[in-house]
């Protein structure tokens, strides 16, 4: 039991490329990287299991990488793919929107994301 992970972790793509069935998300986002014009916001919509919370957890992990090559797979070894796979990346956020909504809570966020990011050159909210 000590090793046990839940499923739907277990078995969540990694990269953009084994996401199964959107792969115009997947390509607009990809081009979006190679060509540096990634956008403040992106606004993930669609019933639950489609995958939004795993792409953009790609997306958060490979514009963060330090070397993703030219395919935007995230390398894994660089500090940045280290630190978000032990889930303790200081630049990637992920909090639960769907309980973490109230005024106060939107608060405590604008005061979050006035702080510039660490290491690695983007501060990503999930
Ligand atoms: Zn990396």
């Amino acid at each position: 039991m000590e090793n046990f992970v839940v499923s739907a972790r277990k078995y969540r793509p990694t990269t953009f490329d084994t996401v199964v069935g959107q792969s115009s998300i997947t390509t607009t986002l990809k081009n979006a990287i190679s060509s540096h014009h990634i956008a403040q916001a992106y606004l993930f919509c669609g019933p639950r299991g489609v995958g939004k919370t795993t792409v953009a957890r790609i997306f958060a992990k490979t514009i963060n990488c330090e070397n993703p090559g030219e395919n935007l797979v995230p390398c894994d070894e660089c500090e940045s793919c280290k630190a978000f796979n032990h889930h303790r990346s200081t630049n990637i956020h992920e909090l639960d929107a769907a309980s973490n909504n109230s005024v106060d809570n939107i608060r405590s966020l604008i005061d979050q994301v006035r702080i510039p990011p660490q290491v690695g050159k983007y501060s990503v909210y999930l």
